[in-house]
């Protein structure tokens, strides 16, 4: 099977490397990853400007096409036209850092896999619960296992996987826990400063909220040492307001 690898971190990350050495198990792994740090661009696509595409080499060896344009650009480019056929998986990661909640909505490792599945081709984006001293190791075996489990059930083409990872051994993980999203909000913050000129500038900072996070959601799961996976899909209609809007009889 032919593996389509990228992140939103860049191609030199250690976590795409880390994923290329395990995933290469399955089969050819063609990494096409932004060339830069991308994270938090969600589904943004390069139109104003003209996309350029270089190749990346590790060590004296070929590693993979580097983009200068986002996650989902990445993805784009390499089923159009670097790749002469899709692959049969699209894999996004790992990402250090959790990806659960409303984050998958700000997410570029998401929307990575997301563009994958938009495509038709089944995608896995996968996020560590460590911002700092991410086990890569570790989470690319667990990785590599959970997939193998994953295929050997036959997902629909166009299959969406959210999988994050608890930053421990293999064997401290208590399971995986099939979990919903969590929709809790954000406590936005901003650091306020000066900058040398006299001028204030604003950093965002905050973290997700601790209030009403639902026992069986990605958030409350993971936290709880399991490995979740949350199928998603891009369809965003809401369903029930949907039933409900049309009874309005809306008319001009
Ligand atoms: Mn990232």
């Amino acid at each position: 099977m032919r593996i389509l690898l990228t992140n939103d971190d860049g191609i030199y990350a250690a976590g795409i490397a880390a994923l290329k050495r395990q995933m290469s198990a399955l089969g050819e792994v063609v990494i096409v990853a932004p060339d830069a740090q991308r994270s938090a661009t969600a589904h943004s696509i390069t139109i104003e400007r003209p996309l350029r595409v270089r190749e990346v080499y590790v060590d004296g060896a070929f590693f993979g096409h580097a983009v200068d344009g986002s996650p989902a650009d990445c993805v784009k480019i390499a089923v159009r036209e670097i790749l002469d056929a899709p692959p049969d998986l699209v894999l996004s990661g790992i990402n250090p850092g959790t990806n659960v909640g409303i984050n998958v909505l700000y997410s570029g490792t998401v929307a990575a896999a997301l563009e994958g599945a938009i495509l038709g081709i089944t995608s896995a984006a996968v996020s560590l619960a460590a911002a700092e001293r991410p086990d890569f190791a570790a989470a690319s075996q667990v990785t590599l296992y959970l997939i193998r489990e994953i295929l050997g059930h036959n997902p629909l083409p166009g299959s969406l996987f959210n999988i994050n990872l608890p930053n421990c051994p293999a064997d401290a993980i208590k399971g995986v826990a099939v979990s919903r999203q969590s929709v809790v909000s954000y406590e936005d913050k901003f650091d306020v400063r000066i900058d040398p000129r006299g001028g204030r500038y604003y950093w965002m900072t905050g973290q997700m909220s601790r209030q009403n996070v639902a026992a069986d959601s990605d958030v409350a799961r993971l936290q709880s040492g399991f490995v979740t996976v949350t199928p998603l899909h891009y369809d965003l209609t809401d369903e029930k307001a949907l039933e409900e809007i049309s009874r309005w009889g809306l008319s001009l």
